[in-house]
């Protein structure tokens, strides 16, 4: 068990989920994954839904459109998010509030807040940066090279689900380039 992490001090509700799993102490954090809701849903309803052990779905945190961060799952326990137990052992998972049909958008306040979320994991887990492949396979490869980087995920890459959403997808450079910019030079 990783107790050395918890949650981020930016978190602003938390509802613990009893959809979790306790991962061995070898698995570092080393990704991170993040999903659209499918809903203008807030934290809170999002809390009490993971709160339902039949529901069988957790993540390690959501975001709403008033940028609330709740807080569900402990970075140290594995969410049950990404349809995959080897991503969600090393990652953590973000769920964002979106639009309820496709693209899936989000909203600017849900992005920045994504943006600044991540670059508090990144630098919490000693990462100076993130990146995106574009795929699982190229990830793997780079992951073994670079120690020093967190990768992002896509939970379409795990299971035939459109999520995080075309919206995301398209705006994947721009959500790595402002997270990278907090990293180094904190919230303008
Ligand atoms: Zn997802």
């Amino acid at each position: 068990m990783r107790k050395d992490y918890f949650f981020s001090d930016l978190t602003d509700y938390v509802k613990l989920s009893p959809n979790f799993s306790v991962i061995s102490v070898s698995k570092k954090v080393r990704r991170i994954t993040p999903h659209c809701v499918v809903g203008h849903i807030t934290t809170k309803s999002l809390g009490e839904m993971f709160a339902s052990e039949s529901k069988k779905a957790s993540s390690n945190y959501g975001i709403d459109d008033k940028g609330t961060i709740g807080g569900y799952v402990y970075e140290y326990n594995r969410s049950w998010c990404s349809s995959s137990k080897e991503n969600d052992e090393i990652s953590i998972t973000i769920e964002c509030a979106s639009d309820l049909t496709s693209p899936y958008k989000m909203s600017d306040t849900v992005f920045d807040t994504l943006c600044i979320l991540s670059a508090d994991i990144a630098k919490r887990h000693g990462f100076k940066k993130i990146k995106y492949l574009g795929s699982l396979k190229k990830t793997i490869k780079y992951e073994k090279r670079h120690p020093h980087v967190m990768t992002v995920t896509f939970h379409r890459w795990f299971a035939s689900k459109s999520c995080p959403g075309d919206w995301f997808v398209k705006n994947i450079h721009r959500y790595v380039k402002k997270t990278n910019n907090i990293i180094k030079k904190g919230v303008k």
